[in-house]
């Protein structure tokens, strides 16, 4: 890990105090918890890149569509007017983060997150592949490997840019901007351009100060959490005080080592601690902090301390464990409190409102209708003698299939429907058809009579009133 400054001459684990970047370049420590992160990381990449081209229903299982305003979950497409589902569901959504931050801590930072899992398991590991990793003293390809380095950065930048805007203007509209020319699609065009370039900003130069300060999941993690959530920490009743040890070889086979450490640390502490100082934890960690200086924010809890330490421990023949996976109560030497009061509100909460969403998604009607009036006259007296009012349909259809509505208008003799009596909806469309109610002459008793405009398909059925406009009788005003 390179670093320009002592820790206590840093505003942050990336910033020394005169404002100039402290660019870290973190050693990869192998180990069991890497093993888990890489198998857990590569097939998240794996669904990442293959779920836009699957397809439920004809849609895809995930799909926040910018372009049309909707957005698709495992089959159920919410439209801008399913207000309240969507507030319901960002609700569950902000509500389950909660939950599962206060039992486990910032597990999807270090697990599930796109930035981590891609700035560690992809790009990190190419640049090490091109430039060497760090101490490395002979380098692969010599000073070519820059420049190689960058030529693949980009080119994975401009995928990856492909494969996230697939989820929010969808495969079929990417596969037409990809295969058009770019000055049919202008817009399109410098949109992945945009993207792009955004993609090597943060992988290739902004990369961890994503996590440590531009995003606010983990700014917010310290009202998210208690003593008793999962978090990756340093075990100091252990550890302290630490000092530099040196090998005792006096048993064949025997690695462990023996304290040296200083006169200070003697006179406060004569029993050395596990920790030998090796500093292996922190030349490893991907945010540049020591995580024996207790709980940080920038800690995205990624295990690889873990393993640094592991193997310090195995190679002097300590138990493992000095930093693992424990809550801050138990770290201090309490046990570990499972039945919180928000671990059972919080799910308790999730649950209405997951039960309240699958009623109101249940019961929700496949089309949305609304009828007005039509620009013009409010009504029309015909040569036939009929009277008509211009109106207009307006007609959402939130089926999964797509259908045909039909118009007819009841509620008095003889009504009908000058203009589109049927029209044809895609599934998700939205259209408003201009049509008049015709009506004979003879119905208008008073001004203004109420009639029913229906709409019906094979599986909706719905009549809206409107109060149609005429002559009295014998040809009276409106
Ligand atoms: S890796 Fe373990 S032994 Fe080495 S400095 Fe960190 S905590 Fe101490
Ligand atoms: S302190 Fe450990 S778990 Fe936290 S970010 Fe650094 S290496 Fe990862």
């Amino acid at each position: 890990m390179s670093t320009t400054a002592p820790q206590s001459e840093r505003v942050l684990s990336t910033l020394n105090v005169d404002g100039t970047r402290r660019w870290l370049n973190p050693r990869p420590s192998p180990g069991r918890w890497l093993n888990r992160r890489r198998a857990v990381g590569y097939g998240l990449i794996a669904l990442f890149v293959t779920l836009p081209h699957l397809r439920i229903d004809g849609r895809p299982p995930l799909l926040i569509n910018i372009l049309t305003r909707e957005f698709t979950f495992f089959g159920t497409t919410l439209y801008p007017t399913d207000t309240l589902l969507l507030a319901l569901l960002l609700i569950t959504i902000a509500l389950s983060v909660f939950f599962f931050t206060a039992l486990f801590g910032r597990i999807w930072c270090g697990w599930g997150c796109p930035q981590t899992v891609y700035l560690e398991l992809v790009f990190r590991p190419i640049e090490r592949f091109f430039e060497g990793a760090p101490g490395a003293r002979k380098k692969r390809f010599g000073a070519a490997g820059g420049f190689l380095k960058f030529v693949v950065f980009v080119l994975l930048a401009f995928g990856l840019a492909h494969t996230f805007l697939s989820y929010f203007v969808g495969t079929d509209n990417l596969r037409q901007w990809i295969l058009g020319s770019p000055l049919d699609h202008p817009i399109a065009f410098v949109v992945i351009i945009a993207v792009t370039g955004a993609m090597l900003f943060d992988f290739g130069f902004f990369r961890e100060q994503t996590c440590i300060v531009a995003c606010p999941y983990g700014r917010f993690q310290s009202v998210m959490l208690d003593r008793d959530s999962l978090v990756v920490g340093y075990d100091r009743r252990r550890g302290e005080p630490r000092g530099k040890k040196r090998r005792d070889a006096k048993q064949p086979g025997d690695v462990s080592l023996k304290v040296v450490h200083d006169a200070t640390h003697a006179e406060i502490a004569p029993e050395p601690g596990d920790c030998i100082d090796c500093t292996m934890c922190v030349q490893t960690c991907p945010t540049g902090i020591d995580i024996r200086d207790g709980l940080q924010m920038e800690c995205v809890n990624c295990t690889q301390c873990i393993d640094a330490c592991d193997s310090i421990m195995d190679k002097i023949g300590r138990p493992r464990g000095l930093i693992r996976y424990a809550s801050q109560r138990s770290l201090e030497g309490e046990g570990r409190h499972w039945f919180r009061p928000r671990l059972v509100a919080y799910p308790v909460i999730i649950a209405v409102l997951v039960t309240i969403m699958t009623v109101l998604l249940v019961t929700r009607e496949s089309a949305l209708i609304n009828v007005m009036r039509g620009p013009g006259s409010p009504f029309t007296v015909l040569e036939s003698g009929m009277v008509a009012n211009p109106i207009k349909v307006k007609i959402h259809d939130r089926s999964e299939t797509g259908a045909t509505y039909f118009l007819s208008v009841e509620g008095v003799d003889g009504g009908q429907i000058d203009g589109a009596g049927s029209v044809e909806l895609q599934a998700g469309e939205m259209l408003t058809e201009s049509v008049a109610l015709v009506v004979p002459s003879e119905a208008f008793t008073t001004s203004r009579i109420p009639v029913r405009v229906r709409i019906r398909s094979e599986d909706f059925d719905k009549s809206v009133e409107y109060i149609m406009r005429g002559p009295v009788a014998t040809g009276g005003g409106n």
